[in-house]
């Protein structure tokens, strides 16, 4: 039986009237011969009555947040009223289907709440519904540990659980649906001409995820990449085929066309402190690269963009560890700054690998609309600018437009 996986985000279950398009999506997967396994988010967004922001909103303001095993518990309820209201949309038009969390499912993880693995999916309880006609209809973004607690595994983990139960099922495809046409060549939010692209590969658009583009959850792709199973990025108030994300294919000549772009998308991601420490003989232990780095990561604080001079030490955090920083820094005769508010905007392109000039170009672009550059970091396929927040629309639509990733200038796909 050939199995497609269809994950809905939270603007795709939202209303009755998208409900509705959502077993139109069903049925054509079952038109299409393949058996639909529907995996769904919580319903709608921040503010609404069933958002997980709303769920977590509640538990902060009653202290569980600090317990984080229940913490998991509360959370994982918007799916799961999400996925019973969707199951029952889907029996009024005559299908067969059940409403299932993550352990009935069996989704097992490990015992991380709030940012759980996947350890494995006991297939066997998902297949039991199939082999009946049964239309499974999961609970994204939770599952269960080996003690029978119910986890979760991060913001946007229902594209994750998507993912991971395509691997399992060995599916044919895995549809991400959400609200817009597919994977752009920026935040359609931010730059009104983004184009959608019909083909990238993994690789690209996990780099894209990883650098801020919410669109799909890096782990995501992470796991179909590694399990070669199409994922395809679709919109559910739309019938346009969306973006097939899959490993280079020989077959499709035109990505091998000279007018390829070197760059194929900008990314941006806000909420980053810029941290600058001094070593200027006062700091005791801290001065000493090792010790400090050690400390700072024995506290579980990532860090970013990081360099490190004889005299100071410059990296990024997300502004959410920032108090965490601040408790090991104070009181220890260490000399350093912040500098909020920062926004990292990333081009990403495979194809800029060993090109001269693209830095120049990057730049010349953004010091166009005098955007400061507060920090650069660069690997083969992405080159990442630290800038102020405030200037991040700026700074996104000037690279869009620089690279000419635009609508207007778009002659290699069409
Ligand atoms: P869902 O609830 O369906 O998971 P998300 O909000 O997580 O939806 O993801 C979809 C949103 O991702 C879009 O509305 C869009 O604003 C945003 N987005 C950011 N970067 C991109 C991009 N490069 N291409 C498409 N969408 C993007
Ligand atoms: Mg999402």
């Amino acid at each position: 039986m050939k199995i497609l996986v269809q994950k809905f985000g939270g603007t795709s279950v939202a209303t009755q009237e998208r409900r509705e398009m959502i077993v139109d999506k069903v049925e054509a997967a079952l038109k299409n011969g393949y058996f639909p396994v529907v995996v769904v988010s919580a319903i709608g967004r921040s503010g609404d009555p069933y958002a997980t922001d709303t769920l977590i909103n509640m538990a902060k303001s009653v202290g569980i947040e600090t317990n984080p095993r229940e913490m998991d518990l509360l959370m994982a309820c918007g799916e799961i009223i999400s996925s019973v209201v969707m199951a029952n949309t889907l029996k009024k038009r005559g299908y067969e289907c059940a409403a299932l969390t993550g352990a009935q499912a069996g989704i097992i993880t490990d015992d991380n709440f709030g940012d759980a693995e996947v350890l494995r999916v006991d297939t066997q309880k998902i297949y039991k519904y199939i082999e009946n006609n049964i239309i499974p209809v999961i609970t994204g973004f939770q599952g269960v540990n080996e003690n029978g607690d119910i986890t979760t595994l991060g913001r946007g983990g229902s594209d994750v659980s998507g993912s991971i139960i395509g691997e399992a099922l060995n599916a044919e495809a895995v549809e991400i649906y959400t609200d817009v046409e597919g994977v752009m060549t920026a935040d359609p939010r931010i730059v009104p001409d983004a184009r959608v692209m019909k083909t990238i590969y993994y690789n690209e658009v996990f780099q894209m995820a990883e650098y801020g583009a919410n669109v799909i959850h890096p782990r995501a792709v992470e796991v179909a990449m590694r399990s070669n199973i199409p994922l395809v990025i679709r919109n559910t108030m739309s019938n346009s085929p969306g973006t097939l994300i899959t490993n280079y294919d020989k077959s499709r000549k035109y990505k091998e066309s000279k007018k390829d772009k070197i760059i194929t998308a900008v990314a941006q991601i806000g909420k980053r402190t810029q941290v600058r420490i001094f070593f200027n003989g006062s700091g005791g232990e801290y001065e000493d690269d090792n010790f400090l780095f050690d400390t700072i990561a024995n506290n579980h604080i990532s860090l970013d963009m990081i360099n490190v001079y004889p005299d100071s030490k410059v990296f990024i955090i997300e502004d959410g560890q920032l108090s965490k920083l601040q408790k090991i820094l104070d009181g220890k005769n260490i000399s350093y700054e912040f500098k909020r508010n920062c926004s990292k905007v990333t081009i990403i392109g495979n194809k800029m690998r060993g090109v001269p000039g693209v830095m120049a170009k990057v730049i010349r672009a953004l010091s166009k609309d005098h955007i400061e550059i507060l920090q650069t970091s660069d690997s083969h396929t992405t080159i990442s600018c630290l800038i102020a927040s405030d200037n991040v629309n700026k700074a996104v639509n000037a690279l869009h437009q620089e690279f000419e990733l635009g609508k207007v200038s778009d002659k290699s796909e069409k």
